[in-house]
């Protein structure tokens, strides 16, 4: 049997080489969250963000949303999932909303803060948002411009609620 330990890491791995795969790098994401959280944690670095990015990204709950999402996404762009659901995916039709339901589920593990700042940068389409929403380039990003969102917001959410580690991994970075 497989320990919990190796499927965390088969996981993450999985989920990084899918978002490198789908064009999404970790200082992307980290990018998002010091848009966000500039204001709240003083000299917030990129550093201090991708760390927080893997907390979320070695949450059980977290890792099956956004491989189930991505998955979706893969699939309905080989062509490979039956009629209405093809066309739902490829025509990103408004009023589906699992992939925002996805997003918030993953967001709400880590506080409302996290729920409302997936909210705001996806109303935003700010920075990596931007570039997976834009529909001429034949990509199907459904899921994954949601997901994307929400592993930011949620990496803000643990910077919030884990203040005394971050001020102490920042001051370590300014020394
Ligand atoms: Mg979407």
């Amino acid at each position: 049997m497989v320990s919990y330990e190796e499927q965390d890491k088969q996981y993450y791995e999985h989920i990084i080489r899918n978002l490198k795969d789908r064009g999404v790098e970790l200082k992307d994401i980290a990018e998002i969250v010091i848009f966000l959280e500039k204001d709240y944690v003083e000299g917030l670095n990129e550093k201090v963000s991708i760390y927080a990015i893997n907390k979320v990204l070695h949450k059980r709950e977290a890792q099956n949303a956004i491989m189930t999402g991505i998955e979706l996404d893969v699939l309905a762009e080989k062509g490979l999932l039956s009629a209405p659901m093809q066309r739902i995916m490829q025509t990103d039709e408004s009023t589906y909303g699992i992939d925002e339901n996805m997003a918030i589920t993953l967001a709400s593990l880590y506080g409302s803060v996290s729920v409302t700042n997936y909210g705001y940068v996806d109303k935003l389409k700010h920075g990596i948002l931007g570039k997976l929403n834009d529909k001429s380039t034949g990509k199907i990003n459904v899921f994954l411009d949601d997901l994307v969102g929400a592993i930011a917001a949620a990496a803000c959410g643990w910077l919030a609620h884990n203040e005394r580690e971050v001020e102490k991994m920042l001051s370590e970075v300014a020394e």
